[in-house]
């Protein structure tokens, strides 16, 4: 059976785009990271792909990675067809959705559905929900899974339309017998997934049809939701959710006692056949999508794709044998090569965590086991602890007061919020930080950190105001990891001890002290002495607010808009 649905385009709500990006003049130059790493000085501008391979190199990264992960004894013992529906697991490699369909069936059908809820606004405050620079590498996460399905003798149907709309007159169309999907954890994603539900058990198929082996002669296609976004599987982890412990401490070492990591899963070489489909749709361009095309012209250029996610992995633990340092560079915040630069590929799930674990156990085994390899699970544990938290505290994650329900005065002062997003606070360090964000969406953990406690601590502004702005730029943007970590920096998150404040000029010392990055960002700091990159005084702009609790450093303070200068404790 040939079926064609495509929906129009035009059936996409179409978002006049604001242009997000604040625009410097600069010559760049692709610097191939295949040989260097760090930037060894900030003089110029230049744009660094990560990760820094050639397609060539990429492709056979990939390639001999699936043959790897290749299972020669998985059977197929299903009939008629199914569909997997691609949500945030745009990856083929332990893809256990794709699996399970595949063991049930004689064809699979993949499907993406171009949500156009994706390119509305965010729930507060408006921002665009998905800014142009996210929107295209996950259109390279699209060609991406194609080309890799097609390796795997399937290919992928774009759908454009909401996965409620769509999904079940496929069902109909193909008589499929089941949708299998990921499943998720936050609200919006949870709604989609009850609708789709509703409207599979509208669909009426004749037994004829699909792979039903009930008497009756007929039935609803059914919706499979699988857990796939975790290190450790939610059935595994060692409470129920709701007594999900609230510091993290204990639930990292709960589950490091007491849970095994699953291995990934392995596919046959081939999945195919797929069913015959007219026509398998296209990849909206980004202007298509109604937002304004962006190119990075300066700091990180992520491809999309799984093909660029394993290559990632192999550049990062393997080529340049970054893992045994991760430890001691993990909070550096300038060039490709500080930390793993894994969180965009996990976000659109490219990229399996369990897959990362099983790299880090192969590098160990054949390298070296230390501190740092060790301290990337470490790291994923959280992400799988925001995840676990999503579920226990639903929808409080996205209100004021958070999973604690505290209630604290905030302003929502448009103005100065400006400057923080435009990156014009007068303070270097932060000016800097949300430059990058704009420019290449994506900020450095230890840059999140700063600037999330300089907007909710020094300047008193709505947490969620800067929220929602991670939400529109962000590559690697989690519902779970930004709201979890949001929350947690305003001091309204699970756990009341991470109440934390960042002293801009420690900060600036520590992991910026010779004014690199700033630098690099704000290019008209590059003349003055290193020294004073990040204490410009009157040869920047003038600070909008004063630090909450002043400079640590008589020699480094500075003109304040407001004047006035508090002191205080409690730096970090
Ligand atoms: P690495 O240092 O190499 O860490 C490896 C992996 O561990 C990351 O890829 C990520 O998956 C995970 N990880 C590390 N730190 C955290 C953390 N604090 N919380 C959750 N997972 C973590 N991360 C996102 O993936 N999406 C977000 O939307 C997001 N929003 C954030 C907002 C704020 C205010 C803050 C402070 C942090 C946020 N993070 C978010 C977490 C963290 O900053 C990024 O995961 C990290 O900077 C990504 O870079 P990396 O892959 O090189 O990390």
């Amino acid at each position: 059976m040939a079926v064609n649905i495509i929906l129009p385009l035009s059936s996409l709500s179409l978002w006049n785009t604001k242009k997000l990006i604040y625009s410097t003049q600069i010559r760049f130059r692709i610097m191939s990271l295949a040989s260097k790493s760090q930037p060894q000085s900030v003089a110029s501008s230049a744009v660094y792909q990560v990760p820094g391979l050639d397609s060539h190199e990429m492709d056979s990264t990939a390639d001999k990675t699936f043959e790897r992960y290749l299972s020669n004894t998985a059977k197929r013992n299903g009939k008629g067809v199914s569909i997997v529906w691609f949500r945030n697991d745009l990856r083929v490699l332990d893809n256990e959705a794709l699996f399970k369909a595949w063991v049930s069936s004689q064809a699979v059908l993949p499907v993406y559905c171009i949500d156009p809820r994706l390119f509305q606004t965010t729930y507060y405050f408006g921002f665009p929900k998905t800014g142009a620079l996210r929107a295209q590498f996950i259109n390279e996460c699209l060609a991406d899974l194609k080309k890799n399905l097609m390796k795997k003798g399937l290919n992928l149907l774009i759908q454009h339309g909401k996965p409620e709309d769509i999904l079940p007159s496929l069902t109909k169309a193909f008589g499929a017998h089941t949708v299998y999907a990921h499943k998720e954890t936050c609200s919006e994603e949870l709604q989609v997934e009850r609708s789709v539900a509703r409207g599979l058990r509208q669909v009426v198929l004749s037994t004829a049809q699909g792979n039903s082996s009930r008497s009756s002669s007929t039935h609803s296609p059914k919706l499979q939701l699988i857990w796939g976004s975790t290190l450790y599987h939610l059935d595994d982890i060692p409470f129920s959710v709701g007594s999900l412990p609230d510091v993290y401490t204990q639930f990292r070492k709960s589950v490091e006692a007491k849970c095994t990591i699953r291995g990934c899963i392995r596919l046959p070489t081939s999945l195919g056949p797929p069913p015959s489909v007219d026509d398998w749709g296209i990849i909206p361009s980004v202007e298509q999508l109604g937002l304004h095309s962006e190119k990075v012209v300066k700091g990180m250029r992520f491809l999309g794709g799984e093909t660029a996610a394993l290559s990632r992995v192999t550049e990062y633990f393997w080529n340049k044998d970054l893992l045994k340092i991760y430890k001691e560079t993990r909070n550096e915040m300038l060039g490709p090569d500080y930390s793993t630069k894994f969180s965009p590929w996990l976000a659109s799930g490219s990229l399996s965590p369990r897959f990362i674990y099983e790299e880090v156990k192969r590098y160990e085994k054949e390298r070296q086991a230390n501190d740092s390899t060790y301290w990337v699970l470490f790291e994923l544990i959280w992400r799988d602890y925001f995840r676990f938290i999503s579920i226990k505290y639903g929808n409080s994650l996205f209100h004021l007061g958070g999973p604690r329900k505290v209630e604290k005065r905030w302003h929502q002062d448009q103005k100065m919020f400006e400057t923080w997003r435009n990156g014009c606070t007068g303070y270097p360090l932060i000016d800097a930080n949300m430059k990058e964000l704009s420019a290449s969406g994506f900020m450095s953990n230890r840059g999140r950190q700063i600037v999330c406690s300089f907007l909710v601590r020094d300047m008193g502004i709505d947490w969620r105001m800067g929220a929602e702005w991670f939400e529109t730029c962000l590559l690697d943007y989690d519902p779970c990891s930004n709201y979890g970590n949001w929350t947690y920096g305003a001091g309204v998150g699970n756990d009341p001890r991470e109440d934390r404040y960042f002293s801009i000029p420690k900060q600036a010392k520590t992991y910026d002290p010779d004014g690199e990055h700033v630098a690099f960002w704000v290019p008209e700091l590059l003349p003055l002495p290193k020294e004073k990159r990040n204490f410009p005084g009157k040869s920047y702009i003038e600070q909008v607010v004063p630090l909450k609790f002043g400079s640590s450093n008589k020699h480094h303070s500075q003109r304040s808009k407001y004047g006035g200068r508090h002191s205080g404790l409690g730096n970090r």
